[in-house]
């Protein structure tokens, strides 16, 4: 007996030690990110490489444990048991992945346990009957069709909130399909605005339609009202969400702001501390245009360069042969 328990206690003791030195801790935040299978054009919509390079840029940060699933949703029952954050990076719509097979059901019982939601670009539609309550009470905003809408354009974000997510970015302009008008709670109980630009006109150029316009939209854009692209929630219950509309364009992960944002996000979601100035992590365009799903259509390299020709803004070619 008392062998066993000097046994068992010497093997606790190594067991933590050998944690400690790997700086993985028992009580490690678990983030899990999902990327949805392949959509869209070359540099478009790469759930894949975009959760990887989310894991890549945290890998560092002490005390967070991301793991990502890729392809669709985890073929593992347990993958989001004891999630501190779940971040879904998929194409929306009916299709979302949120939303198949009693799923939302799944969810429910993280986000009762307190875990943040998050989701990315697509991924923060989904259709008003089936997903929109929840994702409105778990992540406080949501794409809703004849709502919301879609167009692409140069978002300029010159002032941030005192908020955790807003640690160090600075002003940034970047080119995406930053949907907007997003469903907010009532009088945006519980949200934080974290990217908000003014629309210009030419967002409204196209007809009415579940993503593309409608009265209360085009009133808000005559008014010149700043329209939020990225924000912050807090349930009730502790729990936290962050909805992020940009992403349509893989490059965009050049901006430092731009995924300063994002990383910031993840780390917040999961009640994880954001370091004072933001997570700093440079990424080369070679890290950049790693992990892509294979699509047919021009290299990722002709488009990065023709990228770069079109908006100045953007940093120069680097790391790519
Ligand atoms: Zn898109």
């Amino acid at each position: 007996m008392r062998i066993s328990r000097f046994l068992s206690s010497f093997f606790l003791a190594a067991v933590m030690g050998a944690s400690l030195m790997t700086g993985l801790h028992a009580d490690a935040k678990k983030v899990v990110l999902i990327a949805g299978p392949p959509s869209h054009g070359v540099l478009q919509h790469e759930h894949k490489a975009g959760c990887m390079l989310i894991e890549y840029c945290l890998k560092d940060i002490e005390g967070v444990d991301v793991q990502v699933h890729t392809g669709g949703w985890p073929n593992d029952p347990k993958a989001l048991d004891g999630a501190d954050a779940v971040i879904i990076f998929c194409t929306g719509g009916d299709r979302h992945l949120a939303i198949q097979e009693g799923r939302l059901e799944q969810l429910q019982k993280v986000m009762d346990n307190g875990a943040g939601f998050g989701c990315l670009h697509y991924g923060v539609e989904v259709p008003k009957d089936k997903g929109g309550a929840e994702f409105l009470q778990w992540m406080g905003g949501y794409f809703e069709t004849h709502w919301s809408v879609n167009p692409h354009w140069t978002a300029e974000f010159k002032t941030f909130p005192d908020h955790p997510i807003a640690n160090g970015v600075k002003p940034f302009a970047v080119n995406d399909e930053w949907y907007f008008h997003m469903r907010f709670p009532e009088g945006m109980k519980g949200v934080t605005p974290i990217l908000s630009a003014v629309a210009p006109e030419k967002t409204m150029e196209r007809q009415d339609g579940p993503h593309s316009g409608n009265p209360a939209v085009r009133e808000a854009v005559a008014k010149g009202l700043p329209q939020h692209v990225a924000w912050a929630f807090e349930r009730p219950n502790g729990g936290r969400g962050f909805g992020f509309t940009g992403l349509h364009n893989h490059l965009n992960w050049r901006n430092p702001d731009f995924r300063k944002t994002i990383l910031n996000a993840v780390l917040w979601l999961a009640h994880a501390e954001v370091p004072e100035h933001g997570v700093d992590v440079a990424l080369t365009d070679a890290q950049i245009l790693t992990n892509l799903d294979q699509k047919r259509g021009k290299s990722p390299i002709d488009i990065l360069r023709e990228t770069q020709k079109q908006q100045p803004f953007i940093s120069p070619v680097q790391g790519v042969k």
